[in-house]
C-alpha cells in the first residue's frame, strides 16, 4: 500500500478503510467470504498484463505458454474437485459464466443442427438470408428458471437482465405453504412451456435441491439442464452435497462463481459434459474476450485449496453453523422462510418485527452486522424494500466461528430487530426505509461482536 500511496493516496486510504470495516463488522452476506492470502496474492501478479484470447494451446496471441499452464491447471483442479468431464476457467464472473452457458447451449442445440442441415461448417459460410433465419431462431428459444422472489437469480431469465431479453422466460415458484420447491409444479410448468433450457439454482433459497429429479423433468421435455451452483459450490466441493444434491452428475452444464462459498477469487467457472464441451470451449469469442489470466491463476490456487481435507471440514462447518443460526433465530422469535435451512443461508422474514427488509438491513448495519435485504416469496414490499434479510455462514465460518459464536450472532440479530421500529414518513404513509433503533443498542451490539 505504501507504493499505491505515492500514486493515488485515496485508493490506499479506501483500501485500509475496507480492511478495517471488514475486521470491525460481522460479515453475514451469504455470497461473501474471505479468500486466503495465497489466493489474494496470486491475483496481484504480472499475469494481469498478458493477453491470451483463445483456449489452451490455441491462442490468438503469441507467448501464451505460461497462461496455458495456468488455465490448464485451473481446469484440471475443477474437473478433479467436482468430478466433471470438462471445465472452463475463463469466465470473469458468475454472470459471464451463465452467458457462456446460455450461448453454448444455443450453439449446440440451435446453431449446430442448422449448420448440419445446410451442410455448412460455420456461421461465416451462411448467406445473409440463412444467417437472418438462424438469428431469429436464437431469439425464439425458451428458458424456465426459479422465480426471483422464490430465490432465483436475475441471470435466470429476468427482464432487467440480458437473459430475459434473450429468451422467452417463465418461472417456477415454491409451495405457498411450505415455501419449498414443488417438483410437480416444476414438471407441470416444463410440460406446458417446453423450454430449451431448464435452469436450477438460486441466490436466496435456503434449501437443497434434488438434481436427479430436475434432470428427469428436463429429459421428459427435451430440455438441457443447466445448474447455477454459484451459491453452494463450496458445499458441493466440500462433499456436503452428494448424491442427488450434487448437480454435477445430473446436469448437462453447471455454472458457478468462484468467490462465494468456494472461497476463491472473484470469477466464474463452467463445468460441462463431453457433449457440451466443444461449445463451452468457444466461450471466447462466443461471449468473452481476453481471459483474466491472473484470476485464472488464483482460481487454480483456490481450487487446489478446496481439494484438501480441511476444506471439507470447513464446508461441513458452514452447513452446521447455518443450522445453529437458524435454530438460534427461531427460538428467539424470528420467522424464517421455509422454517429453516439445510444449506449455507437463512432468509429471515422480518415483517413480524414490523420492519421492511430495508429497515432491518440498515439497523443491522448500524450495529456492525452486514447483511442484505432480500425479497421473500410473494413479497408485498417488492424487490427494493423487501420483507426479508438474507444471512449466510461462509465468511464467519472462515473466521473460525462455531456453534457458540453463531448462537450469539443469532441473539445479537434478534435484539437489533426487536429494538428497531419503523418511522412514519413525512407523507403520512408508513416509511419503508426509515427506522429508529433503541438508544445505545448499536454500540452495545458492536461491543458484543468484538468479543467473538
Ligand atoms: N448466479 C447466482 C446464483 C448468483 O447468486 C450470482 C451473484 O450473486 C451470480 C450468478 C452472478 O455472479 P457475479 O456477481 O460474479 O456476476
Amino acid at each position: 500500500l505504501s507504493v499505491i500511496e505515492t500514486i493515488e493516496p485515496r485508493i490506499a486510504v479506501a483500501t485500509r478503510a475496507e480492511l478495517a470495516d471488514q475486521r470491525a463488522s460481522l460479515k453475514l452476506i451469504a455470497s461473501e467470504n474471505y479468500a486466503s492470502p495465497a489466493v489474494l496474492l496470486t491475483m496481484g501478479t504480472w499475469f494481469s498484463d498478458k493477453y491470451a484470447e483463445g483456449t489452451v494451446g490455441h491462442r490468438f496471441y503469441a507467448g501464451c505458454q505460461n497462461v496455458d499452464t495456468v488455465e490448464a491447471l485451473a481446469a484440471e483442479h475443477a474437473r478433479e474437485l467436482f468430478g466433471a468431464e470438462y471445465a472452463y476457467a475463463q469466465p470473469h464472473s458468475g454472470i459471464d459464466a451463465n452467458l457462456v452457458a446460455f450461448w453454448s447451449i444455443l450453439a449446440h442445440r440451435v446453431e449446430q443442427p442448422e449448420l448440419a442441415e445446410l451442410g455448412k461448417k460455420n456461421v461465416n459460410e451462411l448467406t445473409e438470408e440463412q444467417w437472418e433465419t438462424l438469428r431469429h431462431k436464437f431469439g425464439n428459444q425458451r428458458a424456465l428458471g426459479m422465480s426471483l422472489d422464490a430465490g432465483g437469480h436475475l441471470t435466470h431469465g429476468f427482464r432487467p437482465n440480458i437473459s430475459g431479453k434473450m429468451f422467452h422466460q417463465r418461472s417456477y415458484g415454491t409451495d405457498p405453504t411450505s415455501q419449498l420447491l414443488d417438483y410437480d409444479q416444476v414438471a407441470a410448468a416444463a410440460r406446458e412451456f417446453k423450454p430449451l433450457i431448464l435452469i436450477a439454482g438460486y441466490s436466496a433459497y435456503p434449501r437443497r435441491i434434488d438434481f436427479a429429479r430436475m434432470r428427469e423433468i428436463a429429459d421428459e421435455v427435451g430440455a438441457t439442464l443447466m445448474v447455477d451452483m454459484a451459491h453452494f459450490a463450496g458445499l458441493v466441493a466440500g462433499k456436503v452435497f452428494t448424491g442427488n444434491e450434487d448437480p454435477v452428475p445430473h446436469a448437462h452444464i453447471v455454472t458457478t462463481t468462484t468467490h462465494k462459498s468456494l472461497r476463491g477469487p472473484r470469477g466464474g467457472l463452467v463445468l460441462a459434459t463431453e457433449e457440451y464441451a466443444p461449445s463451452v470451449d468457444r466461450g471466447c469469442p462466443l461471449v468473452l474476450g481476453g481471459p483474466l489470466s491472473h484470476v485464472m491463476a488464483a482460481k487454480a490456487v483456490a481450487l487446489a485449496e478446496a481439494r484438501t481435507p480441511s476444506f471439507q471440514t470447513y464446508a461441513q462447518a458452514v452447513a452446521e453453523n447455518a443450522q445453529t443460526l437458524a435454530e438460534g433465530l427461531k427460538k428467539r422469535g424470528a420467522k424464517l422462510v421455509t422454517d429453516g435451512t439445510d444449506n449455507h443461508l437463512v432468509l429471515i422474514d422480518v415483517s413480524n418485527f414490523g420492519l421492511t427488509g430495508r429497515q432491518a438491513e440498515s439497523a443491522l448495519l448500524d450495529s456492525g452486522i452486514v447483511t442484505n435485504r432480500n425479497a421473500v416469496p410473494n413479497d408485498p414490499n417488492g424487490a427494493w424494500y423487501t420483507s426479508g434479510v438474507r444471512i449466510g455462514t461462509p465468511a464467519l465460518t472462515s473466521r473460525g466461528f462455531g456453534a457458540a459464536e453463531f448462537d450469539t450472532v443469532a441473539d445479537l440479530i434478534v435484539n437489533v430487530l426487536k429494538g428497531t421500529s419503523p418511522v412514519t414518513a413525512s407523507t403520512g404513509k408508513p416509511g419503508k426505509a426509515k427506522y429508529m433503533i433503541a438508544d445505545g443498542l448499536p454500540e452495545a451490539t458492536k461491543a458484543a461482536s468484538a468479543e467473538l
